[in-house]
């Protein structure tokens, strides 16, 4: 670790203790299953602490991300470990990050004697990149991440994975429904963060999560994305032009009700004919919203815009 980051506070392999139990679904409504009341747990909303009691969604996530039992886990929010138990049941390596000093020792305590495949490392997901956290499990790249995310900091999780270097090659995430919908995109529904995720992967909604699936349930319907990593940025993109594209493309989403022609004039300053000659160029409609944009309309209409301003985009 390099100076300045915040120490780890704790992270180790197996140690000796009881046989790791399953979750159960024998609660009442709003009550803890049985499993998690024995745990003693007290989940803090702060850090979006809902757990997943359902065993058939939780072997359904953990089968949607383990395609190939030799590439390590990188899981994400482990909690009381109930998706852990999952991975490492068809995973030989899961390295399980949990932010919660106390969930992190339970976790480990409860299946590292079980699954000496296990690592469970406590620490902020954000402050490392994910080859640092499997290094705590001597594990290397290529590898793969799921997680019930925390919806707090759903979009900063996906965004490091996706940026990070290596990259996961699969992300399998449980985040709340809105944003997956958002995550997924698709003819007139695009987004800011379709964009941001079609450059490096291709996303697929998987299913939804009724909050009754959780414990304590959410406010909100959930439901699963899963995220094929893409061998190279989408549309010729390189790591050179990866900023200055986004950088149309926020611009772009800025005023997401608007036309295109409107929000190009408002936000880049440039004569409005000059925005409907790079629109011409791309051969995209000046009345469209940027939602149905695909990523190669983006693509089309970042290389018109660069070619009739070229310093526009300069954003070193
Ligand atoms: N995986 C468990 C499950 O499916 O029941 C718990 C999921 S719960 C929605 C999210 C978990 O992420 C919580 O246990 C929370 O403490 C943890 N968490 C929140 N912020 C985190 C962060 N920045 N880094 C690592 N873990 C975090």
């Amino acid at each position: 670790m390099s100076p300045g980051q915040p120490q780890r506070r704790s992270s180790s392999k197996a140690s000796k203790s009881s046989k790791a139990s399953r979750p159960a679904r024998d609660a009442g409504p709003g009550e803890a299953p049985v499993f998690l009341r024995k745990l003693g747990l007290r989940p803090r909303k702060s850090l979006g602490q809902h757990f997943l009691v359902d065993e058939m969604l939780l072997a359904d996530i953990a089968s949607a991300a383990v395609r190939d039992r030799t590439v390590p886990v990188l899981e994400i929010g482990a909690g009381p470990g109930v998706l852990t138990q999952e991975l490492v049941a068809r995973a030989d390596t899961v390295v399980a990050v949990e932010i919660d000093e106390d969930l992190s020792a339970l976790t480990r305590a409860r299946l590292s004697p079980e699954y000496p495949g296990l690592t469970v490392v406590n620490a902020d997901v954000l402050d490392f990149e994910p080859v640092e956290l499997l290094a705590e499990a001597g594990a290397e790249p290529p590898f793969i991440a799921v997680g019930n995310l925390p919806y707090y900091i759903t979009q900063p999780i996906v965004r490091k994975l996706l940026e990070s270097d290596p990259a996961p090659e699969h992300i399998v995430v449980l985040v709340q429904r809105e944003v997956a919908q958002r995550m997924v995109g698709g003819p007139g529904k695009e987004s800011l963060l379709s964009m941001s995720i079609k450059v490096y992967g291709e996303p697929r909604y998987l299913f939804d999560v009724p909050a009754t699936a959780f414990w304590p349930p959410p406010k909100v319907q959930s439901a699963v994305v899963a995220i094929d990593r893409l061998p190279e940025p989408a549309i010729g993109l390189t790591a050179e032009t990866i900023e200055p594209f986004f950088h149309l493309v926020r611009a772009g989403f800025a005023q997401p009700r608007k036309q295109l022609h409107n929000i190009l004039v408002e936000e880049s300053g440039y004569e409005r004919g000059a925005i409907l000659d790079v629109l011409a160029a791309a051969g995209i409609d000046p009345a469209a919203r940027p939602q149905h944009l695909s990523l190669e309309d983006w693509g089309r209409l970042f290389r018109a815009f660069i070619a009739a301003f070229p310093d526009a985009l300069d954003v070193r």
